[in-house]
């Protein structure tokens, strides 16, 4: 497969680039010749809001004290997955904050429980850094797949967004653990994130080239009222659909969603990502009175697929913007 190499300087002017129409149709073209008109979708299980970290970014980080903290139970996360079943989900996301209360144990019987009733769904977890013993046992459990994004690829840009006892270097370690254990790893950053420079993105796309993951989200930066950086300016729409383009040409084979943040950021931005080349959508399945507090960043949006009636709003959409909804796990290509 060939994947599209570029210069430094190629990139930096894609990134800024106005003259979209022609990168998004050669995006859309590789995307066609890879997936077809598929668009995959996996239902999003926000499932806690509890967080250890402090990411300066992030709604939910520990020091936001005025959040009410929320937690689903086994129970709940089962019954969550099974309204998503009957609705055609066939991966399920578990994600949440970094929240030391789940014992490994417990991730290991949630996953295990999920698989067992559904073994035709894949498992994804979103669950931050551990060791990479915690890593093994939710594989050995049935864990399919793992997201967790770089966030941005130089150490100094890593240290202005996160305090310093996390850092780039335990973030890295832990994508590699997760390839060598044979997940479908998935990684990405922010667009737009403060004081990221165009530079910073090139090393983002650079990273990713060493890592070859098999799913890359990327989605605009927006501040979050409770949070440090509530008064930084928000993420370039522009920057972030074009490099979704730039994505799938460097990465033909990838799962490439179009994120919450780019529906947020703009009423059409979902559909622009997938014009650009995303193909995958993640709407959210967590409980309605649980989805509101899992607030990553100011209104951002409740596209909740709980009901049938959203999920078909979701289908017209898709199929509005020239594409169709694949049922199935969805598996990344061959590299
Ligand atoms: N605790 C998990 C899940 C984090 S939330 C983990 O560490 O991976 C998922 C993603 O939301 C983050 O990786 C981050 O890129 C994004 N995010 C967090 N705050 C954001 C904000 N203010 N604006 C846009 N995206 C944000």
């Amino acid at each position: 497969m060939l994947k599209r190499k570029f210069s430094d300087e190629e990139l930096r002017a894609l990134i800024d680039t106005d003259d979209t129409e022609p990168l998004f149709k050669e995006a859309l073209k590789v995307r066609r010749e890879n997936y077809g008109d598929d668009v995959y979708i996996r239902g999003l299980i926000e499932f806690t809001n509890y967080c250890r970290n402090n990411c300066y970014y992030c709604g939910i980080q520990r020091g936001n004290t005025g959040l009410s903290r929320y937690r689903l139970t086994h129970d709940d996360i089962l019954e969550c997955t099974e309204a998503g079943y009957e609705l055609g989900f066939r991966t399920f996301v578990l994600q949440g904050g970094e929240d030391l209360t789940y014992t490994d144990k417990e991730i290991c019987g949630i996953v295990h429980d999920i698989k067992a009733a559904h073994p035709d769904c894949a498992v994804t977890l979103s669950i931050g850094e551990k060791d990479r013993k915690s890593y093994a046992v939710y594989k050995s459990a049935g864990a399919d797949r793992y997201l967790l994004r770089h966030e941005t690829a130089e150490a100094a840009h890593y240290a202005m967004l996160h305090p310093a006892e996390m850092s780039l270097e335990n973030r890295k370690s832990c994508l590699w653990a997760l390839k060598e254990l044979g997940y479908q790893v998935g990684s990405g950053f922010m667009v737009g994130s403060p004081y990221q420079t165009i530079d910073n993105l090139v090393s983002d796309l650079r990273f990713l080239e060493e890592l070859e993951p098999d799913m890359i989200g990327i989605g605009p930066f927006l501040p979050h009222a409770d949070t440090p950086f509530r008064d930084k300016e928000k993420g370039s729409l522009k920057r972030c659909v074009n490099l979704i383009a730039v994505l799938r040409l460097m990465f033909p084979y990838a799962l490439i969603p179009s994120t919450t943040a780019l529906g947020t950021i703009h009423p059409e931005g979902r559909e622009m990502g997938l014009r650009a080349g995303a193909n995958v959508v993640m709407p959210n399945l967590s409980p309605p009175k649980v989805s509101k507090l899992y607030t990553l960043y100011d209104n951002k949006l409740c596209t909740g697929a709980e009901a049938a009636q959203n999920l078909n709003e979701l289908r017209a959409k898709v199929e509005a913007a020239g594409f169709r909804i694949s049922i199935g796990k969805g598996n990344v290509r061959e590299h």
